[in-house]
């Protein structure tokens, strides 16, 4: 399916799409430096780099880079930034139009990277601060029989919990940034999780235990523990956990050279949910994005080292 059905209106209703999501969309600025500056220290860095950034944005694009059309609910700001944020979304991934600007800057991610790839990111919401109910309810996209809708924690719970109320389809979440912990989360919004996405990291503070505990049996009781019937642990090189219900597997990922492991995440999720429009069971679809994350993570970027869906029938996994 291309994606031009996605900007085509029919009769005033949007046509449907496979895929929604209801997120971030921020311009990033990534800088380079030889070591994290301590609090107080001014470092020189290397050239700062404009990219299109935001877990929404980056979902978005890696479910058009797999072939399939997408929709993306969020807001940018006023500014010539947001129009070109617009402008790069249009040309990677299709349908922008149910991207609201309120008025402002659109979000920004200031992003500091050493030499080891350790990094220190400082985020200002702008615009994604006010992606509010209304925005996601005239959201026209949500109203079709999209197979998965798609949602991150970059934007107000409400809104968050407004696309799951639409969603008809399966929906997903993927907890990120994650909260202090699974009760900070409106109730409602547990109830309407179809499928919950964290990685190591997120999932220990939704169970109030410390990341490194996170191992083996451990993992998977944890991951059994939350109010979810359905969940995904993506687990850095380990791969990722699937729990379907009674069912738990570890589904390891291929043993590539990793070169940059930013956006692995966003990868993962958009290829989940594009297994999981395609009809796929959810640990067949968990499979297909491992497959997918690998792929990323062996070139540099975020956007950028997304695959195709004809590189990954080529095997570059
Ligand atoms: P990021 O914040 O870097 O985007 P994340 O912390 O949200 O990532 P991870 O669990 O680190 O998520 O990675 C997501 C998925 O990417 C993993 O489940 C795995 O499938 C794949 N992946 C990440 N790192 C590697 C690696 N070194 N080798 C192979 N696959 C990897």
């Amino acid at each position: 399916m291309g994606h031009e059905g996605a900007v085509a209106q029919n009769g005033g209703m949007p046509e449907s799409v496979d895929v929604v999501v209801v997120g971030s969309v921020n311009r990033d600025l990534v800088i380079e430096v030889d070591a994290l500056p301590a609090p107080g220290e001014t470092v020189r860095g290397g050239p700062a780099v404009r990219l299109g950034g935001g877990k929404g944005a980056n979902q978005a694009v890696a479910v058009a880079r797999l072939g399939r059309s997408v929709a993306l609910v969020g807001a940018v700001g006023t500014d010539g930034d947001s129009e070109a944020l617009r402008a790069e979304l249009a040309a990677e991934a299709g349908d922008v139009g149910r991207l609201a600007a309120v008025d402002g800057p659109p979000g920004h991610a200031v992003v500091l990277v050493d030499r080891r790839a350790e990094n220190c990111i400082v985020v200002s919401p702008g615009a994604n601060a006010r992606v509010g109910v209304a925005a996601v309810e005239a959201a026209g996209a949500l109203r079709t029989a999209a197979a998965v809708v798609v949602a991150q924690l970059e934007i107000p719970a409400a809104a968050v919990v407004a696309a799951a109320r639409l969603a008809r389809g399966t929906f997903v979440l993927n907890p990120a940034p994650a909260p202090s912990s699974a009760a900070e989360l409106p109730q409602e919004l547990w109830s309407l999780v179809d499928v919950l996405v964290p990685n190591r990291g997120e999932l220990a503070r939704l169970c109030g235990v410390a990341e490194a505990s996170l191992a083996g049996a451990e993992l998977a009781r944890s991951a059994a523990g939350l109010p979810c019937e359905r969940v995904v642990v993506t687990l850095g090189a380990e791969g990722a956990l699937v729990r379907d219900g009674e069912q738990v597997e570890l589904i390891p990922a291929p043993a590539v050279r990793a070169a940059d492991t930013t956006g692995a995440g966003d990868t993962f999720c958009g290829a989940l949910a594009v297994g999981l429009a395609e009809g796929r069971t959810l640990t067949e679809a968990a499979r297909f994005a491992v497959r997918a994350a690998a792929v990323s993570v062996t070139r540099t970027g975020a956007r950028t080292a997304m695959p195709t869906r004809a590189q990954l029938a080529a095997g570059s996994a």
